[in-house]
Formats: C-alpha cells, sequence, structure tokens
C-alpha cells in the first residue's frame, strides 16, 4: 500500500534523495525543497430525527463500499468544520440541519486512489430540520435511520466511525 509517508521523488526537482519518512518537514538533501505532510481534516455527522433515530448511509464507493458511513467529508480550504459538514449532508442526501454539536476527534486512514491520506475525522451530531431525503448515487448506495443502540459498530466503515459511534453511545444519554 503507498502510504502518504512514502514519496520516492523530490516534487521539486526530481532527486531521488527527497526524505519522506515519519519526521516533519519532509525535505530535499539536493533543493532544500521542504513539505509538512499534515492530516487532511473531515467531518462526520450523526443526525437525529424526531424519533430519536440516527441517519446511517451505505457506501456507494470505496475505500469501505457497502459498509455504514456518516454524511460528511473532507473539509475544503477556507471552510470550516461546520460549514463542511452543514455541505455536505445537503450535497449526499438533501436534508437541512440544527443544532450541529461536537462530539469527538478520532484520526483514521483514508486508502483512495492508491494514497493513503492520514485524515483527522470530528464528529457532530445533529437535528435533521427536513424529511425528504435525495441521495448522491455516487456517494451513497441508500441510507436507513436505525436506533444507534442496534447499529454494530463493527458495521462502520472506518475505525474512526466505530470510535464515534461508541461515544455517541456512551456520552450522550441515548
Ligand atoms: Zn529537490
Amino acid at each position: 500500500m503507498r502510504n502518504t509517508t512514502e514519496l520516492p521523488f523530490c516534487p521539486r526537482c526530481g532527486a531521488k534523495t527527497f526524505n519522506s519518512g515519519p519526521f516533519k518537514p519532509w525535505f530535499c538533501k539536493s533543493c532544500d525543497f521542504k513539505i509538512y505532510p499534515n492530516v487532511a481534516a473531515a467531518a462526520g455527522v450523526f443526525i437525529f430525527n424526531t424519533n430519536n433515530e440516527v441517519l446511517f448511509n451505505k457506501r456507494a464507493h470505496d475505500p469501505g463500499i457497502g459498509k455504514l458511513g456518516l454524511p460528511g467529508g473532507f473539509i475544503d480550504a477556507n471552510e470550516t468544520a461546520e460549514e463542511s459538514v452543514h455541505r455536505e449532508v445537503k450535497e449526499e442526501v438533501g436534508l437541512e440541519i440544527a443544532e450541529l454539536k461536537y462530539l469527538c476527534s478520532c484520526p483514521n486512514q483514508y486508502f483512495y486512489g492508491g494514497i493513503n491520506y492520514n485524515t483527522l475525522d470530528i464528529f457532530y451530531t445533529a437535528k435533521a430540520l427536513t424529511e425528504t431525503i435525495e441521495i448522491d448515487p455516487n456517494e451513497v448506495a441508500a441510507v436507513y435511520w436505525r436506533v444507534p443502540q442496534t447499529v454494530s459498530p463493527e458495521a462502520m466503515a472506518f475505525p474512526s466511525y466505530r470510535h464515534a459511534l461508541n461515544v455517541l453511545l456512551t456520552t450522550q444519554g441515548i
């Protein structure tokens, strides 16, 4: 597996003397080019309806195809985590949400396009303001409203999602 902590060539001068180990910054011995390989920020949300059910989605692509995910995704440049959650929820499932509250964060690894991205996943809870769901079929294969206690953490697509579900079940008094 190609990891973001491996880069065989300097991206500026092409030298093979690029040091891309676990320590930051990565640097080139030939041209002094430096890169800080920081984590990518992502956000996800547990959306509650009036029956105290949470919206889970079945992922339409890898990583984690067919497993359970949450609305959310990578945070864009110049976007807050909260803005990202509202945008991704609208794009993926067509819902408007309110009362966004921070739940927890958890490191994750996201393997996509031959690269293993180190991420920091930030999780929220929220309430659904609308009911009509319109899924983006490129992202979401299906959606399910489930009482969160009935969802097995093992069914979730990523270790960070399992962690967040456990935090939700143990801290939210639900
Ligand atoms: Zn170089």
